[in-house]
């Protein structure tokens, strides 16, 4: 007859669940809590790359704001004082981080959220990417459509910070000194009228949570030190979150409030040229921001609000060719390639820029436009061999249709 408390006792390293006879060593812990060799080793390595930290963004290390503009300068056309305003919160972000624990009378620096607001294709997105580049730190793109409440079908919040971790390739550090990118923003605001908007509503409460700073438990896929699907709890305390959105209705908002119900909703108005709307954004105020249907509590968490400009004909221009990596200087890379010299003449340029205007997508435009004039000759090129010169002339943008090559010896 077995005899109950007749079994030697099976001791089991308490990570992976191993019984002693298993493992080489097992370390016993208080309150019969057990680590086995092979847990201790994969800790080990894990706090090994945790600690590793050489590029991550620190006080000393942190460019000066004019530094910053002067670098996103080469990448980004206009936008002067959206430039600035970027460069001093994100020193100011990067530099709050970098402090000493503050004690207890101390002032405490507050995390300080960005809103940019502005057109499509005005380069919201570009400035979030270039800023992530210059501070290298790792960058998430959300589109806040994709969002819902937790428990509907869509993307959770806490993915967000999932696929954070994954732009740090794993590192959990670098992504909680990461930066998000929540795009159309926007989209998500309350719609007029509903008190009770699960959609919009819902996922501004949902956000809140992840923006002001709180430890959030976040679904990781497995990787070499843990196979395993996992939670990890992630610290979004010194995560600068930039949102970003087009929010048509804004300006007339802002103008109701400051000439009053005269010129607001309904009433004939003349048309606005394009530098009346950029400057009547630049007043807003986080009330306006209420009317279009942000929530209060969302709004205070975005204190920094950047605006930017309608592109014009000459900034469209600008982009075509001036930036670091400009469309045009990627053509002519590419044609460069098979040995041909290509050749835009400045009104052809002007008329891209005009053709994106019409399309109302901003710069986002150009790429297609060009895109169109240039598949045939990319066609063409490679097969007609030796030193070439290609020119794209007015009427190649004018005809609307892609250009028959011309080509002429170096
Ligand atoms: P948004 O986020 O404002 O809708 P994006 O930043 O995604 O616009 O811009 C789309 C593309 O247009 C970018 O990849 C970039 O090539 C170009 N672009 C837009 N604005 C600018 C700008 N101000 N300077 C240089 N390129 C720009």
């Amino acid at each position: 007859m077995l005899k109950l408390g007749s079994h030697p006792k099976v001791y089991k390293c308490s990570f992976c669940g191993k019984p002693d006879s298993q493992v080489e060593r097992l370390v016993a812990g208080p309150d019969g809590v057990y680590i086995c060799d092979g847990c201790i080793k994969l800790c080990t390595e894990i706090l090994d790359t945790e600690d590793k930290g050489e590029d991550l963004i620190s006080a000393e290390n942190l460019p000066k704001p004019k530094t910053i503009c002067s670098i996103l300068d080469q990448y980004v056309i206009g936008q002067a004082e959206a430039k600035k305003t970027l460069s001093v919160a994100v020193y100011n972000h990067y530099k709050r981080i970098g402090q000493p624990k503050t004690k207890k009378d101390e002032v405490e620096l507050q995390k300080s959220n960005i809103l940019m607001i502005g057109p499509t294709g005005s380069g919201k997105t570009l400035l979030a990417q270039t800023l992530a580049k210059i501070l290298n730190v790792p960058l998430t793109i959300v589109d806040a459509n994709s969002l819902t409440e937790a428990g509907y079908v869509g993307e959770d919040v806490e993915d967000i910070l999932a696929s954070l971790i994954q732009a740090a390739n794993g590192d959990i550090i670098r992504a909680e000194r990461g930066i998000v990118y929540i795009d159309e923003i926007d989209k998500i605001a309350r719609k007029a009228g509903t008190t009770r908007d699960i959609s919009g509503e819902g996922v501004q409460q949902a956000l809140l949570k992840i923006i002001e700073g709180s430890n959030v438990n976040v679904p990781v896929p497995g990787n070499h030190h843990q196979p395993m699907p996992a939670m990890v709890s992630f610290n979004t305390k010194n995560v600068l979150f930039i949102c970003g959105g087009a929010f048509n209705e804004l300006d007339k908002v802002i103008e109701k409030r400051l000439h009053g119900s005269k010129l607001g909703f309904g009433t004939s108005q003349p048309s606005k040229h394009d530098k009346d709307v950029s400057k009547l954004l630049r007043e807003v105020m986080p009330d306006d921001l209420l009317n279009v249907g942000l929530i209060p509590e969302f709004v205070g968490r975005l204190p920094i609000i950047v605006t930017l400009d309608e592109l014009n004909e000459d900034a469209l221009v600008d982009i075509l060719t001036k930036p670091k990596n400009a469309l045009i200087k990627q053509y002519k890379k590419l044609m460069k390639m098979d040995d041909a010299k290509l050749v835009f003449e400045d009104e052809a340029l002007r008329l891209i820029a005009r053709e994106a205007i019409q399309r109302n997508t901003g710069a986002r435009g150009l790429r297609s436009i060009l895109e169109r004039i240039m598949r045939n000759i990319m066609f063409e090129i490679p097969s007609v061999g030796g030193s070439t010169v290609c020119t794209i002339t007015k009427d190649d943008v004018l005809l609307n249709k892609e250009p028959v090559v011309k080509v002429s010896k170096k």
